[in-house]
């Protein structure tokens, strides 16, 4: 792995592909335990996490099944501000036990503002599978069931990150860096 320009950025190499589909698939047998007997409903959040959702489903050897949502987000009254809506949602999920896949929890807004839209549904449960969390900027508690790396407050790029549309397809992930030598 070596320093990459995307854009007019230049990102260093954080952490490689072997390193991540080892915690990914040790994040699968956690769940395989948990939910032994349970089928959860994995809800992938597109797009950032469609490399984590494929690779985690497939180091889960439990009858699960997936869907796939985007959420936007859209200026509400002035009381709600901003508000993030799901689409794509058309899976029933009452009495269902479902397990969001994000690919990082930043600030924690995304994920503060979305489950209490998922309880409203009455799921059986509702936990988090993040592959990245970044504590230091995180703002909104969230609770982070199964989590793959803490990471420094630095953006990321890689492995369905992306920097304005570039670099999803990179099959690690790299840092950003002022100082590319
Ligand atoms: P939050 O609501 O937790 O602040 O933001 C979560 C979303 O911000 C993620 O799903 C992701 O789309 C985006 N995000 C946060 N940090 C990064 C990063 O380092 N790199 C990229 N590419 N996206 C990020």
């Amino acid at each position: 792995m070596s320093t990459i320009k995307v854009h007019d950025k230049y990102f260093i190499p954080y952490m490689t592909e072997a390193t991540v589909l080892a915690r990914i698939a040790e994040i699968g047998k956690d769940i395989d335990r948990d939910y032994a007997g349970k089928k959860p409903l994995f809800i992938a959040i597109l797009n950032g996490s469609f490399m984590f959702a494929s690779d985690l489903f497939k180091c889960v050897s439990i009858d699960a099944e997936i869907c796939f949502i985007k959420l936007a987000s859209y200026k509400g009254t002035k009381s709600t501000g901003q508000v993030i809506t799901a689409i794509g949602l058309d899976t029933d999920i009452v009495d269902r036990h479902v397990i969001i896949v994000e690919d990082i929890i930043d600030t924690g807004k995304t994920m503060n503002e979305f489950l209490p839209q998922l309880h409203n549904q009455q799921p059986a449960s509702l936990k988090i599978a993040a592959l990245l969390h970044k504590p230091e900027a995180t703002k909104y508690p969230i609770t982070i069931d199964y989590l793959g790396f803490s990471v420094p407050n630095k953006f990321l790029l890689g492995y369905g990150l992306d920097y304005d549309g570039l670099g999803r397809n990179l099959k690690e992930i790299y840092q950003l860096t002022e100082n590319p030598s």
